[in-house]
């Protein structure tokens, strides 16, 4: 269900992505802007290095009020967005995200029943996560005295926090993967027993005589009343 959804969500972006619009990429813009600024408020170390991609992104905005033709308009204001949203500024939002990632699946995993043999490996992920979100925090906040030390730095702390996510992820899927074979072993072996109870229930059936009717106990052969053979 989780991932159906992501997948609708992927795919009605993509759907709105490829619809642009004067007024979607002017709603981009307010949104990418607000964030942009935010990120400079909470990183104060790149603050200098936002409010130069702030001042291009605005440059470029500044052009599409000369355009007429809409279809150039509308690639124009996609440009200046495309400053707002560098690469840079999608993964200080990034981080943020990823590094709530982290915790739900680590309170995911914490929620799991785990066997003695999964233990290690989920703790290890688990500490590793919220060494790998410490660490990351102390990170992000070097100084970044260029847009290049910006780049180099959020590629960093996100590849560090990715890896993390996945190891937490992998034993995830690894738990569920146990589950869910124990799960069909358990069906199979209830399935077995059920079809021996019900072989046993028809073996304990009297057995009607073909011939006079009379009820003979389970497993008779002949029939004690006439001595008919019994049949099936
Ligand atoms: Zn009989």
């Amino acid at each position: 269900m989780k991932k159906f959804t992501a997948i609708m969500v992927a795919f009605l972006f993509l759907a709105v992505s490829c619809k642009k619009t004067v007024e979607s990429e002017q709603k981009a813009w307010e949104v990418n802007l607000r964030i942009a600024n935010q990120l400079a408020y909470e990183y104060p170390n790149f603050d200098a290095a936002i409010k130069e991609q702030i001042k291009t992104a605005e440059g470029v905005w500044a052009e599409t009020a000369a355009l007429s033709d809409e279809k150039a308009k509308i690639q124009k204001m996609a440009d200046a967005n495309a400053q707002l949203r560098a690469p840079f500024i999608r993964s200080l939002d990034e981080i943020k995200s990823l590094r709530q990632t982290i915790r739900t699946k680590s309170t995911d995993l914490r929620g799991m029943k785990l066997e003695y043999n999964e233990l290690m490996g989920a703790n290890q992920a688990i500490s590793n996560g919220e060494r790998a979100i410490f660490d990351a925090e102390i990170k992000i906040k070097s100084p970044v005295n260029s847009k290049s030390d910006a780049d180099a730095l959020t590629t960093l702390v996100v590849s560090d926090l990715k890896l993390a996510e996945s190891n937490i992820e992998r034993i995830i899927s690894t738990v569920k993967n146990r589950e869910a074979e124990q799960k069909k072993v358990a069906q199979k072996t209830e399935e077995v027993k059920k079809a021996a109870e019900e072989k046993k229930t028809v073996e304990a059936q009297p057995i009607k005589c073909g011939y006079c009717g009379t009820l003979n106990p389970a497993g008779s052969t002949t029939c004690k009343s006439c001595g008919a053979a019994l049949g099936k």
